[in-house]
């Protein structure tokens, strides 16, 4: 059975996956090595094959992506005779304005993209370094790039570009939006049990660590809350989602800050945690219970409910709000919060499914229909390796 594997590096882990390349591709394993370059630690499931493991790592096993990488591969050869990839598909956050679809990559499109690296300098350089460890490793396999941008790249003009001199949309200074990925995969999956639905006006809410909504209609984005970067729109688990540019002159002009440390400041030290000074984890704040754990909360609550009405006002309406992300698929407290006194927008939850975690969570007499639907960004690269190697 040919096997295609796929990648997902981030700033220090890499996500892995191991597909049987059937007609529907089959998840055969999957895992994740965090803190890469500095205490790492592995946890994976091989399924039929060995069941669960989590443990600590050595330094040197993951001491950057393409270690980790290589005791990835030396776990799952120690599991799958003749370890053979046929294709190896990688998550990679920006496509720019040209890539609207997976692309096999070749070193011209590996050019591409590490040009592309200064639009997303904390994700792009990870990419990568996942993409030339794998051509290391599988020197014969196809190597398909999905990007993160690549499902809301037919948007219309209005919400790609900036109120900036023209000169500027040209550059590739534009609105690009992420998660793309996730919102393929909760699309198709709508499509397959609700096709009328799926027609209609859908917000997508993709609540995890890293969070957003798009708005799509018939199944295609129109309208998202991520922009230039994942640094735009919803509050996330410690970035600041949407804020006053000016902000960042008055760190840089008064508080004397380089403007290093006010991305690091915005990525990393903000968000959940940053109101919260506790814990960018939502279950974490959920049970801690403090005021400033509550107050990190109502704002996430607050932002998500605001760019709701808005991606709604963009669509012309709503017809359904689908929920998904660690957060979204997960906290019945932060769904309910989120839909309370929605009614103006046909919103009503039934406490009780919402509670069960069903899939369907709206009342009998909902308007509008309230969905969570689990996502799943590795099915969707694996999908996309298989289409290209067929068409190799
Ligand atoms: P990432 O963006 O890193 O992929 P995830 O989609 O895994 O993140 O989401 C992680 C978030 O989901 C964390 O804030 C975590 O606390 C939250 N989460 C997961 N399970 C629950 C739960 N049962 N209740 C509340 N929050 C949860």
């Amino acid at each position: 059975m040919p096997i295609a594997l796929t990648l997902n590096a981030g700033s220090s882990s890499l996500k892995f996956g191991v597909f049987e390349i059937s007609d529907a591709p089959k998840e055969i394993a999957a895992g994740l090595v965090e803190r890469i370059g500095g205490q790492p630690r592995i946890k994976a499931d091989f399924g039929d094959l060995d069941g669960k493991i989590q443990r600590d790592l050595s330094a040197e096993e993951a001491r950057d992506h393409k270690s980790a990488l290589d005791t990835v591969l030396d776990l799952l050869r120690e599991r799958i005779t003749n370890l053979h990839a046929e294709a190896v598909g990688h998550r990679v956050v920006h496509g720019g304005p040209r890539y609207s679809e997976p692309m096999v990559v070749t070193p011209g499109v590996l050019g591409e993209l590490r040009a592309l690296s200064p639009f997303a300098p904390l994700h792009q350089p990870h990419n990568i370094s996942g993409i030339e460890a794998a051509l290391e490793a599988f020197p014969q396999a196809l190597q398909v790039a999905c990007f993160d941008t690549a499902f809301h790249r037919h948007q219309p003009k209005v919400n790609d570009e900036f109120a900036l001199p023209r000169e500027y949309y040209e550059k590739g200074v534009r609105r690009y939006g992420f998660h793309g990925l996730s919102y393929e995969y909760v699309s198709g999956e709508l499509k397959s049990f609700a096709p009328l639905l799926c027609e209609g006006r859908v917000v997508i809410a993709h609540l995890g660590n890293g969070a957003s909504m798009c708005g799509m209609l018939n199944g295609r984005s129109v309208v998202s809350t991520m922009g230039f970067t994942a640094l735009d729109g919803l509050p996330m688990g410690t970035r600041t989602g949407q804020i006053d540019p000016g902000v960042i002159f008055y760190m840089v002009q008064q508080e004397g800050k380089t403007i290093d440390e006010v991305r690091d400041l915005f990525y990393k030290e903000s968000g959940l945690l940053g109101i919260s000074g506790l814990s960018n984890d939502m279950r974490t704040l959920e049970a801690a219970g403090t005021p400033e754990a509550k107050e990190a909360i109502d704002y996430f609550v607050f932002r998500c409910r605001r760019e709701l009405g808005g991606l709604a006002a963009a669509l012309g309406g709503l017809d359904a709000l689908v929920f998904c992300g660690g957060i979204g698929e997960n906290s019945r407290y932060i769904r309910s919060r989120i839909c309370d006194g929605l009614d103006w927008i046909g919103i009503e939850l039934d406490r009780e499914r919402n509670e069960a975690n069903e899939r369907r969570i709206n009342g009998t007499f909902s308007r509008t229909h309230v969905l969570v639907v689990p996502t799943n960004e590795e099915i969707v690269i694996a999908r996309a390796a298989k289409k290209l190697l067929a068409s190799a």
